[in-house]
């Protein structure tokens, strides 16, 4: 049985925390797609951890943890971050590094911080941690295949020959010093050292562990919006974000995706430039901010200030739709009490029409939200563990927004912890 954990927004949902949480009922957790660019914040028995690469089920002892193929690899950063949680008494956690998964490589980094650098004011604002250069020369079959560490003869030719390449752009397009081969050589021999005990065919490892009943839970990074086909391009990130490549990014039949949890916000935040709808401003957002999340929407691995709105029906429809929710768990409820009415973003208008469809990128530059406002409920609701003890008001705003999405909200979420999570039956699910 396989269960996918992704994202309807534009990342900082909450994946981290619903994954962990359903970690505790799963065999296996699996990274598909993404680098170390975003973060997931969890808090558990052992603390508050931010988590870039490792999947969010190493903190039990019973999970097989996996960077799958799709997964831009950052090895120093995968090492360090164990580090991190083991240095917090975290067991040493299962982990398996798929021998198909590809490098970050030093000089990806690079040439993302030299490209926004030449872009100057018409930059991606990008986390700089080198995934549009790794997905481009993935693409462009010049990367690095973990399983190419352990062929010294290729690593050596294939250096060589991607240096030469890269030092043309270096030195004339970016007037930046050149890579020496002798030198990248040897920190993929550290490499392959350090990742060596891990590696696995991870396809076939999954396969077996399918056929003996197991549970896989395939986690997602940053949301349906920042897809690169269904998202606001060029605004997006470089790999799918949608449930269904985590199909390609672990190597499983898609029809094994049996349930596909789509963690949408109570309200919206982004990161990074693009158009953003219902976004809001000034002392309004501010308020949002400091009191989001849990101690506030600041990147996990950037720490810089998310941009703020209000929950955008249009965009969160559009986002359960492409990722093909079975279920909807609809998170940092909680963060709301203070509001007396909350508005909502129930359309866009553009030209002069209002829609409910999402548009694509050049249209949606145009659109401005249509607001809706619903009563507050004006206390904490942390700690309730039953729908039927929410405020009315409270269940409004999920029940109105159910109606607005079209898919089953099934969990509620209303605090970072594993714990904070209230089930319930939805009118929408198997309907
Ligand atoms: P992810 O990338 O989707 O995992 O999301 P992030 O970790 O970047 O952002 C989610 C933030 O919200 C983290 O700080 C979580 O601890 C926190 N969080 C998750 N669910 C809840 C919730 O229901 N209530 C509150 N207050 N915080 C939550």
């Amino acid at each position: 049985m396989v269960k996918a954990v992704v994202g309807a927004n534009w990342g900082d949902e909450g994946k981290g925390k619903i994954t962990d949480m359903m970690a505790e009922k799963a065999d296996i957790i699996v990274r598909f797609q993404g680098g170390a660019n975003a973060g997931h914040t969890i808090v558990n028995n052992y603390g508050k951890f931010a988590l870039h690469t490792l999947p969010s089920g190493v903190f039990y002892g019973h999970t097989t943890n996996v960077i799958g193929n799709g997964v831009a690899l950052n090895i120093p950063v995968l090492f360090n971050e164990i580090k991190s949680i083991v240095d917090r008494k975290v067991p040493m956690p299962k982990l398996l590094v798929s021998d198909r998964a590809q490098i970050v490589m030093p000089y990806h980094i690079l040439f993302d911080q030299y490209e926004e650098e030449r872009l100057g004011g018409k930059s991606f604002g990008s986390t700089k941690s080198g995934i549009a250069p790794f997905y481009s020369d993935k693409f462009a079959k010049i990367g690095f295949q973990v399983s190419e560490l352990f062929d010294g003869e290729l690593l050596k030719e294939k250096v060589q020959r991607i240096c030469e390449l890269k030092n043309v752009l270096l030195e004339h397009l970016y007037h930046k010093p050149g890579i020496d081969p002798a030198q990248l050589l040897e920190t993929l021999q550290d490499y392959r050292d350090m990742v060596a005990p891990y590696v696995c065919d991870v396809s076939a490892f999954l396969d077996r562990a399918l056929k003996e009943g197991k549970t896989v839970l395939l986690e997602g990074q940053l949301g349906t919006l920042k897809d690169p086909d269904h998202g606001i391009y060029p605004m997006v990130t470089s790999s799918s974000t949608l449930a269904a490549y985590g199909a390609i990014g672990a190597g499983l039949p898609p029809y094994e995706i049996r349930e596909i949890v789509t963690v949408c916000k109570a309200y919206s935040s982004a990161v990074g430039a693009g158009a953003f709808v219902s976004e809001i401003f000034g002392e309004e957002a501010n308020e949002l901010r400091t009191r989001g999340g849990d101690g506030g929407e600041f990147g996990a691995t950037t720490g810089r200030p998310r941009r703020m709105g209000w929950f955008d029906c249009v965009a969160s429809r559009y986002g359960c739709r492409l990722q093909g929710a079975t279920d909807v768990a609809f998170t940092v409820l909680d963060v709301l009490g203070y509001l007396d009415e909350i508005p909502v973003c129930v359309g866009y208008e553009i030209d002069g029409e209002v829609t409910c469809d999402f548009p694509v990128t050049a249209r949606l530059e145009k659109a401005k939200p249509v607001l809706e406002k619903l009563p507050g409920w004006k206390c904490d609701i942390r700690g309730i563990r039953n729908y039927a003890d929410l405020p009315e008001n409270c269940r409004r705003y999920v029940e109105f927004i159910e109606e607005r999405i079209g898919y089953p909200i099934t969990m509620v979420s209303n605090g970072p912890g594993r714990e904070d999570i209230i089930y319930r039956e939805s009118p929408l699910k198997n309907a």
